[in-house]
């Protein structure tokens, strides 16, 4: 093979016009880009077409293009069955459904057809690059270019190298991905690249959560969602990709790590048998109105709401501490217009929560989101103390004092016998185990974990713990409170990260230690999360805010109570935290801070 590489993407073939195979059509034509695309028969060919214009149909609805703009894209694409018109491409783009063998056929079939100067790319998953590359006489010109769904919408393209792809091809289809519109990420051909790699195993987690009995789907997608902010919960997405493209790439990433973690749970399976694939079959974890709808159709699973009575006579709400989480509670309780008393070590201490709060809401009354009367009247709520007894009239204590085990009991010792005998005492304990502070109680059964985010006036999430003692009528009386100042509760277990550090934390710890492989850079995979996922943040950003001592502590702590070998915290981890780069609050982490 002499003739040099295409320089210049001009023109575009595409293999299978499916989900993805249709989005790439849409996004290359739609920058003036020829497509040409072969289907396996006509219907096929006219199924694909369809698909393009009902895109294109939704975005004229939506008025992000006009019906000239539609026209003028959908002549620029071509579909048909007869593959020489592949011949002229300077770019083959192969989506069809991800099977080895019929890839390999694929590729082996084009390698005849296409023009050697031209581009082969595959927009696989899952599987290895190089096993479709070597099916060409030209593997130096194969790679993967791996879009994200919806392919329209998603800006990642990983640009997957193999040990033999060209330099210059890689340059071309990484111009290419940018004059699309897409931002590419270089990356190595390993099973599941960078995204997938760091997503699915997050995934398999929440769904084991879920297999278990530990919480229910509902919860845990409300904890990603309202305590990390995720665009979509983990087990509805999981309808989403499909319980068979699941199963895929689950299995492939296993197969690159001996680690039970990375096993596709058990359920998944089921599912597939049962034909449950997800959404597009209206039946996954959850039921949806028609195949393909992403309505859900309540089941008879899902929880009702509180019963808004069972804490419609609480009036006072005791809060323990006086940091940012206490601080942050207080403002919540108060502005839900409960009574409430701020109990500090001492009453300077007391009174600068009522001085914090007082700034939050001021700020609030400066951008016009609370009246100055309102201001008032919820400062006017909050009786700063450094009385233990002080708390005596409430109908629940939250504490939200240091993470110490120790300080929690004593204080959960003192604390009980000058309450009433109703009320409910909460922790907002993170990570330690809250039937070990409700055993020093006489009444364990009316303690409960009220886990807030932080900052408690913006986050929304409250995941109430109940612990093995815990009295059902309690959850009910925690759900309601929750409700009543305004934030989602989720019910969980008593156990180390409960859902959303649980969740978070190991895919931090993923994050840094593919980053310590070398596979990619901080930056780099930053930006798959970001761009591939629609994460708000990517882990090392995450990271660096959070602070990387506190990672570690939670990493160490899931570690000691899980025993999963990958848990094992990474020793890049440890080292960063080792010299003092414990993220923004020091200046510098995984990033430099100026
Ligand atoms: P799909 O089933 O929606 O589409 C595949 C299309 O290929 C079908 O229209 C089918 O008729 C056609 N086809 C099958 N055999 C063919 C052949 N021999 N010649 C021409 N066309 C043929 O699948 P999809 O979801 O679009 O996935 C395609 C590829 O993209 C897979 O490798 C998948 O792993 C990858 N991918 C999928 C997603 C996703 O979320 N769906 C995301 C990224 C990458």
């Amino acid at each position: 093979m002499t003739e040099q590489v295409i320089q210049h993407i001009e023109k575009v073939g595409v293999v299978g016009c499916g989900t993805m195979g249709s989005g790439i059509a849409e996004i290359v034509a739609r920058k003036d880009i020829p497509v040409v695309f072969v289907e396996v028969d006509d219907a096929a060919v006219e199924q694909g077409v369809a698909r393009i214009a009902a895109a294109l149909d939704r975005q004229v609805a939506r008025e992000t293009i006009d019906a000239d703009e539609k026209a003028r894209i959908l002549g620029l694409i071509t579909g048909g069955t007869d593959w020489a018109v592949l011949a002229d491409c300077d770019l083959v783009l192969e989506a069809v459904p991800e099977e080895l063998e019929l890839k390999q056929e694929v590729f082996g079939k084009l390698d005849e057809i296409v023009r050697p100067q031209a581009i082969l790319a595959t927009n696989t998953s899952s599987l290895p690059v190089m096993d479709l590359a070597v099916k060409a006489s030209r593997p130096n010109r194969v790679l993967g270019f791996h879009f994200f769904n919806p392919a329209p919408v998603m800006a990642l393209i990983e640009l997957v190298r193999t040990v033999v792809t060209d330099e210059s091809v890689m340059a071309a289809t990484s111009e290419f991905a940018e004059r699309i519109g897409k931002t590419p990420v270089v990356v190595d051909d390993r099973r599941g690249f960078i995204a997938n790699q760091l997503l699915f195993p997050y995934l398999n987690q929440a769904v084991s959560m879920v297999e278990d009995g530990y919480a229910t789907k509902e919860d845990v997608d409300a904890a990603m969602r309202f305590g990390a902010g995720l665009p979509m919960g983990p087990i509805a997405l999981t309808d989403l990709i499909g319980m068979d493209t699941f199963l895929g790439i689950m299995n492939a990433i296993h197969a690159q790590h001996d680690d039970v973690r990375f096993a596709p749970r058990p359920i998944l399976g089921q599912l597939l048998a049962a034909e449950y694939v997800g959404r597009k079959t209206a039946q996954g974890f959850y039921s949806y109105a028609e195949p393909g709808s992403s309505k859900v159709v309540t089941d008879g699973a899902a929880r009702p709401p509180a019963d808004p009575k069972l804490v419609a006579d609480w009036t006072t709400v005791g809060v323990i501490g006086t940091g940012t989480m206490a601080s942050g509670i207080v403002e919540v309780c108060a502005k839900a217009g409960f009574e409430v008393v701020v109990r500090g070590r001492s009453p300077e201490k007391a009174e600068a929560v009522l001085t914090k709060v007082s700034r939050s809401l001021k700020r609030m009354v400066d951008k016009g989101r609370m009246k100055q009367e309102a201001m008032d009247d919820t400062l006017a709520r909050i009786t700063p103390t450094a009385a233990l007894e002080d708390l005596a009239p409430s109908d629940v204590v939250i504490e939200a004092v240091a993470e110490d085990l120790d300080i929690k009991r004593d204080l959960f010792e003192a604390l009980a016998p000058i309450l009433k005998p109703e009320a409910v005492i909460s922790t907002t304990t993170s990570s330690l185990p809250v039937i070990e502070c409700a055993m020093v109680t006489a009444s364990p059964e009316r303690v409960v974990g009220l886990h807030f985010f932080n900052p408690a006036a913006i986050m929304k999430l409250v995941e109430i713990v109940t612990s093995v003692r815990t009295d059902p009528v309690v959850v009910e009386q925690a759900r309601a409170f929750v409700e009543r100042v305004g934030k989602v509760g989720v019910l969980c277990g008593d156990r180390s990260g409960f859902i959303v550090n649980a969740l978070l934390f190991p895919y931090l710890n993923d994050a840094v230690k593919m980053l310590e492989s070398h596979y990619a850079t901080a930056e780099e995979i930053d930006t798959a999360m970001k761009l591939g996922c629609g994460y708000p943040m990517g882990p090392f950003q995450l990271m660096d805010v959070v602070g990387l001592d506190i990672t570690l502590a939670i990493i160490e702590r899931l570690k000691e109570e899980f025993r999963q070998p990958s848990f094992e915290p990474a020793p890049l981890l440890r080292h960063l935290v080792e010299v003092g780069f414990l993220g923004r609050k020091a200046g510098r982490g995984f990033y430099v801070y100026g």
